[in-house]
């Protein structure tokens, strides 16, 4: 089975990715656990480039980073590890392209459509958990735990484009794509996680 974790920066996704994993664990399952951008040298080092502070690029070069580091993301880690019947769990993925590059920097969705169906043909998470907060709750939670990077010293009207088409997403995919209320409780949170992967952890 194929998990990806999505939702704009500040979510609670890191918090919730040990939970799954945990999860797995009792349910004695192997994972993978991986994210984007990364998961591979080469998807490490595009990772940095992309975050750099002092980096600017067009809104298109970004999104061929983040699909040239997909592709090689998908051929080295993903795809091997679902051939051998493995779970892969990624922090970010493909929908977090329609976000934030196409939301966030507005890039055409028909554009970002020709690099997804180029570089992954019709492979597409088993599930993918959106994390979903308002703009103004991300952001105070993101400026506690980490340093700013390339996209979080853009302003609030970007996070909440890029929120604005993560529910886009969702509501386009709504058998794929399950909207988690992060705004709740950690407890609550942790509850409709285990609650949304039930139904794939009993086959
Ligand atoms: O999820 P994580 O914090 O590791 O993501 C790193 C940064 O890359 C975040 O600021 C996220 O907003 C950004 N990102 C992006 N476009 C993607 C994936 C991640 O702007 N497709």
């Amino acid at each position: 089975k194929f998990i990806t974790l999505e939702g704009i920066d500040g979510a609670g996704k890191s918090t919730q990715l040990a939970w799954i994993v945990e999860l797995l664990q009792r349910a004695e399952l192997q994972a993978v656990v991986t994210r984007e951008p990364g998961g591979t040298e080469l998807g490490e080092r595009l990772r940095a480039v992309l975050l750099d502070k002092s980096m600017t690029m067009h809104a298109e070069t970004e999104a061929l980073l983040m699909f040239a580091a997909r592709r090689e993301h998908l051929d080295k880690v993903i795809m091997p590890a679902l051939a051998q019947g493995q779970w892969v769990i990624s922090d970010r993925f493909t929908d977090a392209s329609f976000a934030y590059q196409g939301g966030g920097r507005g890039l055409d969705t028909g554009k970002l459509e020709i690099l997804e169906h180029w570089v992954q043909g019709a492979l597409q998470p088993d599930l993918t958990l959106y994390f979903d907060v308002p703009v103004e709750v991300g952001q105070q939670r993101v400026s506690q735990i980490k340093a700013a990077d390339r996209f979080e010293k853009e302003r609030g009207d970007f996070f909440q484009r890029v929120r604005a088409a993560y529910l886009d997403r969702a509501r386009q995919f709504p058998g794929r794509i399950k909207i988690i209320d992060s705004s709740q409780s950690l407890a609550e949170v942790k509850a409709a996680v285990e609650q949304t992967l039930q139904p794939l952890l009993n086959h």
